[in-house]
């Protein structure tokens, strides 16, 4: 495999896996009251609309990728769905797993994978979802491959992510507030501005939604769809396993 993007480095892929894993090791135990200062709480609105288009159902099984934390576990779970969450990151899960217990969260599973070789067997789940993780995938092709292979027929697949939005006087000043203000942020609050500017940075390389939808459909997913929010500053895309 060629060079991936680091942020606005191109690095090996394994570096860039390595790298990526020091960013959410680094930020784990202060990730969620980030997520909340840098989005003055929209993420929890975006991850609610998530849950809305997922539908889930009593009993099915949901495989949350790239979970972190178990923000999005934690609310597919609510609808009786039975989750396992999966991150690269034992960090990450080691705060989800504690936050679950706080709230009294049963019945999650947490399994420790790389979202492009899942431990799962063909055919395990009836939808998969994925919150702000596949940016900071080395292959992101393979993860995709990887969820249609761990999907039933009939298995939906839904990712939430940064895009681009189409609003200009917005995107203007999105741009000034990630490269100039969120860096501060991480720096006063997690004493770590690199980890932010990776952050800012990655969602900067990330494929635009007619670029990312159409890799969607190279995975064989059909009826691909992008649904922008706030003009596409982010957006959920989604597919179908037919
Ligand atoms: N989904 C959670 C949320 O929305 O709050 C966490 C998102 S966090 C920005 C990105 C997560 O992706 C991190 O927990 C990180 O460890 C995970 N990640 C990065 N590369 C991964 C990979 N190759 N496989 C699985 N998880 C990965």
């Amino acid at each position: 495999m060629n060079k991936v993007s680091f942020g606005h480095e191109d690095v090996e892929p394994r570096e860039k896996t390595r790298r990526v894993r020091g960013v959410f090791s680094s930020v784990a135990s202060r990730y969620d009251l980030m997520n909340d200062l840098m989005s003055g709480g929209q993420h929890r609105l975006w991850k609610d609309l998530l849950v809305r288009r997922v539908r889930p159902r009593l009993g099915e099984a949901i495989l949350d990728m790239a979970g972190g934390t178990g923000d999005v576990a934690f609310r597919l779970a609510r609808h009786g769905a039975a989750v396992t969450v999966a991150d690269i990151n034992p960090d990450m899960l080691a705060v989800g797993i504690e936050r679950a217990k706080a709230r009294g969260i049963e019945g999650l599973a947490w399994a420790e994978e790389n979202a492009e070789t899942l431990s799962f067997a063909d055919k395990s789940f009836d939808a998969y979802t994925i919150a702000f993780g596949i940016r900071n995938v080395t292959d992101m092709p393979a993860a995709l491959a990887e969820a249609y292979r761990v999907l039933r027929t009939g298995g939906r697949f839904f990712c939430l992510e940064f895009s681009r939005t189409r609003w200009p006087g917005f995107a203007t000043l999105y741009e000034t507030y990630s490269r100039h203000v969120v860096p501060h942020i991480g720096k006063a609050v997690a004493n770590d501005a690199d980890s932010y500017r990776y952050l800012i940075e990655s969602i900067e390389r990330f494929p635009d939604m007619p670029t990312f939808k159409a890799m969607i459909e190279q995975a064989d997913f059909a009826n691909a769809k992008a649904e922008p929010i706030l003009g596409g500053l982010v957006a959920i895309h989604s597919g179908w396993k037919v």
